[in-house]
Formats: structure tokens, sequence, C-alpha cells
């Protein structure tokens, strides 16, 4: 599962920074989403609780940050939301644009309390 995975490599990027801190444990974890990262929360929420397992991130709590993809079109610079690869700019109605935001997929931060 493509989730799962991800959700491992999510795990030892938090265990290594706690490391680095000289943290034993992890009250929170935060995650940042994009909506065009191809990433379902569900499912990675789900999977999340399986790589926690018998890590720093056990007790923890994951809070997830969905990202809202947001393009920037390459004809008029027009900057508007979407949620697919393939939109249409709603200034000059082409097809031509890069998205600035909703790729993510990273740990904001890690909290203790
Ligand atoms: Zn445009």
């Amino acid at each position: 599962m493509h989730e799962l995975s991800i959700a491992m490599n999510i795990v030892e990027i938090a265990c290594e920074q706690a490391k680095i801190n000289n943290l034993s444990a992890i009250d929170e974890i935060e995650i940042e989403v994009g909506e065009l990262s191809g990433v379902e929360i569900d499912a990675l929420k789900f999977v999340m609780e399986i790589a926690k397992k018998e890590t720093i991130l056990e007790n923890s709590r994951t809070i997830f940050t969905l990202i809202p993809g947001l393009a920037r079109c390459l004809i008029c610079s027009k900057e508007f939301m979407t949620d697919s690869f393939f939109s249409q700019c709603p200034e000059c109605k082409q097809f031509n644009f890069q998205i600035i935001q909703g790729q993510e997929l990273r740990v904001k931060s890690l909290n203790v309390f």
C-alpha cells in the first residue's frame, strides 16, 4: 500500500528529529498533506496508527492539515484554486498552468507538552 510506505517514512523522519532534539516521547505530530499530493488522508490516518506502533510516536496524536491546491496560469498569471492537474484558467480559459501549492507532504511539527 502506497500510504503505508509514506506513513513509515513520516515516522522515520519524526524519530530522527526527536533524536536530534533529545526527545524521549512526542505528544503530537502535525502533518501537512497537499490536496494534489495524491495521498488519501483517510488511508494515511489509518496506516499512521500502524506505523507509530513501538516507536517514540506510539502514544502521540496525529494532526493532519489539508493544504488546498493552488495554481498560477502561465498565460495570464492568474492564481486560482484547483483540485486537479487538468483545470482551466478561470480568466483566460487556457490549460497551461503551474501548481504552486498543494503537492506537499511533510511533517510540520513535533510537539511535546
Ligand atoms: Zn489564464
